[in-house]
């Protein structure tokens, strides 16, 4: 049922005698994954020209290929050049063209990592990268530097130091599993991992980064299902970019994870040739949400080596989200972030409505046009706040662990905060002041 007429032909073309549930077997997928120029014009019925195949083997052999046999299915292999699925997984030679704008590790993971395999950006959250693979290796990968380095899996020793950082540091109340694919992980192991990190107190949720459900969505087993659900609250995040990966196979995937009461979400790259069209957004968040998913990001594509011919301007960003603001439902418009070069986090980025202010009106617009005033309160007893939260009439049960400390935009609006101005450290001008 779950099998189209090109996937019997990928699979005849691999030469298996049971293909229909070996197809469906997710070890047997990875296997059969496709790394080489001449595994894939044999299973494509691609045939590239000789100065391509050249072309093709000098960039695989600086940023590897693989890509599963039911990810290669949803090419079409007789109108591929702007295919999204052939884009995204197929090596291009404006790969190993680089910009002086573009880093080896543009978001400055690995200045972030105060142990092995952690990355710790932000106050109360931390990544965990804990697989080194992937069952496919995106084109437009992040993490481009590290793809294909050493596929390998770090062991539960190899990972205690970060399941050390994380008990010791009370202030870490989510973990985000990540890598590489966290799914890669075989199911007893991740049991344990999850085991581990669910048991510390102060995690309040875990959450899970992977694309299984776009490129490999047998992963997502019944077994695989029963174990996460043991581990509730934890969120699944996936990464579908364009309508065409949403398949027979994904969408049952995503219900039986949806299914369990696993909360999903979704996180798509802005890429140029490949979604870079408000309409194909907008179509893709309408039908992940009709599959229980809730679009979370939207992502500026970093500034990562190799992948300049896939990044737009950030307008064109701007541009999608002004065509589903306003005009489809809140729950199919995403945050549009740009994940800031040097390691500054996420920052969001959004069309403008505040357009004027004045000391009792603010001026707005809407997504048509209408031009709006909302008249603010003439008496507001403001509630100033000492954070003195123990005798505070606004109710909130202080429990441990509540910070008493401000952090950057929050400290200049914090009223008992005397600091006027954030500045830079070590710039000439402050140096001076010395
Ligand atoms: C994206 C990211 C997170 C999670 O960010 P959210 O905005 O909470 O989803 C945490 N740590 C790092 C290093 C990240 O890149």
């Amino acid at each position: 049922m779950m099998y189209t007429e090109q996937q019997k032909k990928v699979s005849e073309r691999l030469s298996i005698t049971d293909s229909k549930t070996q197809w469906q077997d997710w070890r047997w997928q990875l296997q059969h994954s496709i790394k080489n120029i001449e595994m894939f014009e044999e299973v494509s019925g691609i045939t590239l020209k000789e100065e391509d195949r050249k072309k093709f083997e000098q960039t695989v052999e600086k940023f590897p290929m693989n890509i599963t046999p039911y990810y290669l299915s949803l090419i079409d292999f007789t109108n591929w050049t702007y295919d999204p699925v052939f884009m995204q997984s197929v090596p291009s030679y404006q790969e190993l063209s680089t910009s002086k704008y573009e880093m080896n590790d543009p978001l400055a993971e690995d200045k972030d990592s105060p142990v092995p395999y952690l990355t710790h950006r932000y106050p109360d959250r931390v990544l965990v990268h804990v697989s080194n693979t992937c069952s496919m290796y995106c084109r437009h990968c992040t993490r481009k530097r590290k793809v294909g380095d050493r596929d390998s899996i770090p062991s539960l020793s190899e990972l205690s130091k970060a399941i050390d950082y994380i008990k010791s540091n009370t202030n870490i109340r989510d973990v985000l599993l990540s890598g590489g694919d966290p799914l890669m992980l075989p199911d007893d192991y991740l049991d344990a991992l999850l085991d581990k990190i669910h048991s510390i107190p102060h995690v309040e949720i875990i959450r899970i980064g992977t694309r299984m459900p776009v490129v490999l969505p047998y992963r997502i087993t019944d077994n695989l299902v029963e174990l996460l659900k043991k581990y509730a609250p934890l969120f699944i995040n996936t990464h579908f970019n364009h309508p065409q990966e949403i398949t027979r196979s994904s969408k049952a995937a995503l219900k039986k994870l949806a299914d369990a009461g696993i909360p999903l979400g979704n996180q798509t790259v802005l890429l140029a040739g490949v979604n870079d069209c408000p309409k194909i957004i907008k179509r893709l968040n309408h039908l992940l949400l009709m599959n229980r998913v809730r679009p979370y990001y939207i992502y500026q594509c970093d500034l990562s080596e190799g992948l300049g011919h896939f990044r737009t301007p950030v307008g064109k960003g701007i541009e999608i989200m002004e065509s589903l603001i306003g005009h489809t439902s809140g729950l199919a418009v995403p945050t549009y972030v740009i994940d800031a070069p040097g390691g500054g986090g996420k920052i969001p980025v959004m069309p403008n409505y505040l357009i004027s202010w004045s000391t009792n009106k603010v001026i707005l617009r809407n997504y048509e046009g209408v031009i709006t005033t909302y008249k603010e309160p003439d008496s507001y007893e403001p509630n100033f706040c000492n954070r003195d939260c123990e005798n505070c009439d606004r109710q909130l049960n202080i429990e441990e662990g509540i910070e008493h400390e401000t952090v950057g935009i929050e400290k200049l609006m914090c009223n008992v905060d005397t600091t006027i101005a954030l500045t830079p450290a070590g710039t000439e001008r402050m140096n001076r002041r010395k």
